[in-house]
């Protein structure tokens, strides 16, 4: 796809979502920068299924509409506010979408519990757009052999790397994953660093599991056996010391407790829904388990993933399936929604012409 030059003034185009349903490509007003704000070209955004949440109206929280969608992603930098040290046009970055204050409690502890919270693409103006306004320290160099590709999807990864360094896996662990979306292949990734005796994928979509054929020992489809089992039979009747629980139905968090083994820590990623999950207490007693949240990327973890990037230790980009020109992004959107066409990661290009 052929780049444009690039375009100072109005109007840019942009997705932007006005109301649960009610969407759209259109014609938006450049962002005006703040002064710790530079304007980032954007070349490369990702689609998330929380995207596909807040078009729907599923996700209720921590949401603004009307908004320019896209958390993820990564471009060069056109203009910088005049408050803002180091960086400079021409800086290649990508783009952290939570917006902390650094000031509050939840900031000092390190969380992403901040009392002033913001999302990039949620709350605030996203990538989804050809250009967007991102405070500088939301902004990460990249080194130029990290390529626009696998730096719009350092959100995700970081995602991944968050719920497996969560988990403090060591070497004689056996890890479960459930669920081979995006995450959960990160996860599966991120969790390979800590060198697990054993890396279990449990998944319901044959062409997702195939993601996880080159990483994972074992591979699990729920639709073909009793998972329970097959993980019982996999670790000798001792179940994991570690469950990545990446999906987010009631089943799979059961599932989660079912094949806990003794002292297992099981790391919840996301916002798995509002139902709430039976737990049998009595298998708390005897088996000690640990459930753990994980909300999102620390700018730490964000700046890791991007090293392991720059290090070839790994590469995001081989789950990308499908790109798009920012003018198409509603067939990216139907594509996942349907669950066809073995997408997994959808890249749009807002400075790509239509096809
Ligand atoms: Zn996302
Ligand atoms: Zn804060």
């Amino acid at each position: 796809m052929e780049k444009r030059p690039l375009k100072e003034g109005f109007p840019m185009k942009a997705f932007e979502i006005r109301s649960p349903g009610d969407y759209g490509v259109t014609e938006a007003p450049e962002p005006v920068i703040g002064e710790e704000e530079v304007l980032v070209q954007v070349a490369y955004a990702a689609i998330c299924h929380s995207d596909i949440d807040m078009l729907t109206g599923a996700r209720r929280h921590l949401i603004r509409y009307p908004n320019i969608g896209g958390h993820e992603f990564a471009g060069t930098v056109v203009r910088a506010g005049h408050r803002v040290k180091g960086f400079r046009p021409g800086d290649r970055v990508a783009c952290e979408c939570i917006i902390r204050c650094g000031q509050c409690t939840g900031c000092d502890l390190g969380w992403n519990d901040c009392e002033n919270y913001s999302e990039l693409g949620f709350m605030q103006g996203g990538g989804f757009a050809e250009y967007c306004a991102v405070p500088a320290r939301n902004c990460h160099r990249i080194a130029d052999h990290v390529s626009f590709e696998q730096a719009a999807l350092t959100e995700p990864l970081g995602n991944g790397f968050a719920v497996a360094e969560a988990a403090g896996i060591g070497p004689r662990d056996c890890v479960a994953v459930i669920g081979p979306g995006p995450i959960g292949l990160y996860a599966m990734q991120c969790a390979k660093l800590w060198h697990p005796h054993q890396l279990i994928m449990i998944g319901t979509r044959e062409e997702r599991l195939k993601y996880a054929a080159g990483t994972a020992d074992v591979l699990i489809n729920i639709r073909e056996q009793d998972a329970a089992k097959a993980v019982m039979a996999a670790t000798g009747g001792e179940g994991v010391q570690v469950v990545l629980m990446c999906a987010t139905t009631v089943s799979a968090c059961e599932l989660a407790l079912q094949i806990a083994g003794g002292g297992c820590r099981v790391i919840v990623e996301g916002l798995p829904g509002e139902t709430p999950v039976p737990v049998c207490f009595n298998d708390f007693v005897v088996r000690s388990p640990t459930i753990k949240g994980v909300a999102g990327v620390t700018a730490k973890q964000f700046r890791q993933v991007i090293t392991l990037m720059e290090n070839g230790v790994l590469d995001p980009a081989g789950l990308v399936t499908h790109r798009f020109p920012l003018t198409r992004i509603t067939e990216g959107f139907e594509i996942l929604q349907a669950r066809n066409q073995d997408a997994v990661k959808i890249l749009v290009d807002p400075s790509a012409q239509d096809a």
